[in-house]
């Protein structure tokens, strides 16, 4: 749609004339949206959530808290759910995965030594020692 120039009236597009005054409208003009400047859209990244940071020592005093066996793993298992520092709680996240990490290393050195000693307790060069 054109507006008239001459009584502002709002021109169908078939007629090169306005119907109400009779003037010229003048040519069509491009589709808006091509008028318009092309908008880049912007990919922004998600405002990332800021955890105040924990002070040096009490990162140092945490970890070794930590470090206690039974009671670091009771504590960080605490923390990770019941943090009192948002900073805190992370570290205590971490900590817990690194433990289970450690656990399953472990089962597995354990298991395959485990196995290893019941294969050559039934191996045939047991029962040839004796
Ligand atoms: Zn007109």
């Amino acid at each position: 749609m054109r507006y008239c120039k001459n009584c502002g009236l709002l021109a169908p597009f078939d007629t090169d004339h306005c119907p109400q005054c009779g003037a010229p409208l003048p040519p069509e003009s491009p589709a808006p949206d091509s008028a318009r400047p092309e908008k880049t859209p912007r990919y922004e990244a998600e405002p990332r959530e800021t955890v105040p940071a924990l002070s040096e020592w009490a990162t140092l005093g945490t970890l070794l808290l930590f470090s206690i066996p039974v009671v670091g793993f009771i504590l960080s298992l605490a923390w990770s759910f019941f943090g009192s520092h948002p900073a805190r709680q992370r570290l205590a996240q971490a900590w817990l995965i690194r433990t289970m990490i450690v656990l399953v290393v472990v089962a597995l050195v354990c298991l395959w030594l485990g196995l290893n000693s019941v294969l050559s307790l039934s191996a045939p060069h047991y029962y040839y020692a004796f």
